[in-house]
């Protein structure tokens, strides 16, 4: 009798260092079935935002050019999943499931639900590890429980071997013309805004396009890496993040590609930048460990003290902040970058991420909502961890008091307002020395620019040493509550 596998895609769209579709094609299995199954129900409040829908559009159309290239075809189905799998079954006669496992909450129940049913129904049921480069599991501290920090964290496991990642196949078997798919319009995942269209004009989703984006990066920015990841106007870190989040390309591949690189380019300033980036991947492995370990934190602070923390329920501040309108041009700047772009550089995610929970006293949890709708690389286990780190709530957190001053930010690391003037174009013609503080210009300066405060850019929501004590005050109240 023929055995068939189905090979279950889900944030792991690539045809490369695939271990369940290089699992299925290396066992006596005569057909595989991809099928990408979209059940957004199954992952409740975090089924992904509205930029990452875009992101999954543009993938899946083209994982399934790939697929075609090599003699098979994306399957696309509706969920429930189980339901969804069963059909698709019985559809095929397929015997065996496999995937690549994911750490998020809901969808290691879901997944946890799903091996059970199909295991009691006699299928086979295979998961591999794809996603990170060590299972959150096999990390512990030498008590036995889960880092909370990352530096010890990334010690324990920077030198560990990793597998080489596994080549892309060059052809697959054909899916046979029964098997029915839906079609990637009926998924829904376009917004009727022009949205859509900017993230297209930005960006190349798919494996090619991320394998781009990590040439690009080690030709033209790993030699500079630890100065000009800090300047948000250059283009100096690797813009990975998408492709990460949906599996275009693993973190094992990049680790491998990057030993590759390094093999044929030599300086010892080389190798300090690439340890650096390396540990960038090591908090993006951090982040996924506290997640799994915590699986609270997407909704609670990870220090139990800030449950209590008074924040300020500031509505007005909240639409502001998400408009880029706050009268503070890093702050804004920052948040029309991910408007327009579905992007936002980290300088900027950690300034505009303390300037919310910290100025304005807004919860957390709301700018982690804002993020999750508009990243294109929104991620439960990185922006759970951005989010609590930033507010200082979280595992290996910024201590609360140390509060970013968004206009100190911008001339430490937008010196030129370069930043600044290509999102806020209000303040283009604003001296440098201005550019930051532009409610501390004197009256001459700004007429020279042709800004009058209040009516082409506004006057600063809050002033930033005043909300600065008072956030202090309020960590004081839940401090002496410990
Ligand atoms: C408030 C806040 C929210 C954030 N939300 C997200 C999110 O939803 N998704 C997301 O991928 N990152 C998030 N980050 C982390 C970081 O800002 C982005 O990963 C980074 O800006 C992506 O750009 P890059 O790929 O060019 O980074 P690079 O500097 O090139 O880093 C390479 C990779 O390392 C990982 N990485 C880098 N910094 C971090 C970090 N601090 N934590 C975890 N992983 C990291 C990412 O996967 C990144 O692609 C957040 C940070 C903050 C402060």
């Amino acid at each position: 009798m023929k055995q068939r596998a189905i090979v279950w895609f889900r944030r792991d769209l690539r045809l490369a260092d695939n271990p369940a579709l290089s699992a299925a094609l290396n066992s006596d299995f005569d057909a595989i079935v991809p099928v990408f199954i979209h059940a957004p129900d199954e992952l409740g409040a975090w089924a992904p935002g509205g930029a990452q829908r875009v992101w999954l559009h543009l993938s899946l159309e083209r994982l399934s050019a790939q697929l075609e290239a090599l003699g098979s075809r994306l399957v696309i189905r509706h969920g429930p999943t189980r339901e969804a799998l069963d059909t698709l079954i019985e559809e095929s006669g397929a015997t065996a499931v496999y995937w690549n496992r994911l750490y998020d909450p809901l969808t290691i129940a879901r997944d946890k639900n799903v091996k059970k049913h199909l295991d009691d129904s006699g299928i086979e049921t295979a998961s591999f590890q794809a996603h990170l480069l060590h299972e959150p599991w096999t990390v512990e501290t030498k008590q036995g429980g889960p880092y909370k920090v990352f530096t010890p964290f990334w010690k324990a496991i920077k030198d560990r071997n990793l597998d080489a990642p596994m080549a892309a196949p060059d052809a697959l078997p054909e899916v046979w013309s029964r098997i029915g798919t839906e079609t990637l319009a009926s998924l829904d995942l376009l917004p009727r805004l022009d949205w859509g269209r900017r993230i297209r004009q930005t960006w190349t989703s798919g494996e090619d396009g991320a394998h781009e984006r990590l040439e690009q990066f080690l030709d033209n920015a790993i030699d500079n890496y630890d100065n000009d990841r800090d300047r948000p106007a250059r283009h100096g870190t690797s813009y990975l993040s998408p492709h990460l989040h949906w599996g275009e390309i693993g973190p094992r591949q990049i680790m491998h590609r990057l030993e590759e690189w390094l093999d044929t380019h030599s300086g010892k300033a080389l190798q300090d930048h690439a340890a650096s980036f390396r540990s960038e991947i090591g908090w993006r492995e951090f982040a996924h460990h506290v997640l799994y370990h915590f699986p609270e934190t997407p909704e609670k602070p990870l220090d139990p003290r800030f449950e209590a923390f008074p924040w300020s329920g500031d509505d007005e501040g909240l639409k502001r902040w998400q408009q880029g309108q706050t009268g503070i041009p890093m702050v804004d700047a920052g948040m029309r970058e991910l408007w327009a772009t579905g992007y936002m550089h980290n300088r900027l995610r950690m300034t505009v991420a303390s300037f919310l929970t910290k100025n304005l006293r807004v919860a957390w949890q709301h700018g982690e909502r804002w993020f999750w709708d508009t990243l294109v690389d929104a991620d439960l286990a990185n922006n759970t961890l951005g989010w609590q780190w930033a507010t200082g709530c979280g595992a290996d957190a910024a201590p609360f008091f140390r509060i970013f001053n968004p206009a100190r930010q911008g001339e430490r690391f937008d010196s030129d307002g370069e930043y600044v003037r290509r999102w806020v174009p209000e303040l283009a013609k604003l001296e440098n020395r201005h550019i930051h503080e532009p409610w501390k210009a004197p009256a001459k300066a700004l007429k020279v620019a042709g800004i009058t405060l209040g009516d082409d850019y506004p006057q600063p929501i809050v002033d930033l040493k005043a909300s600065r004590r008072e956030a202090l005050e309020a960590f004081d109240q839940i401090k002496q509550s410990d």
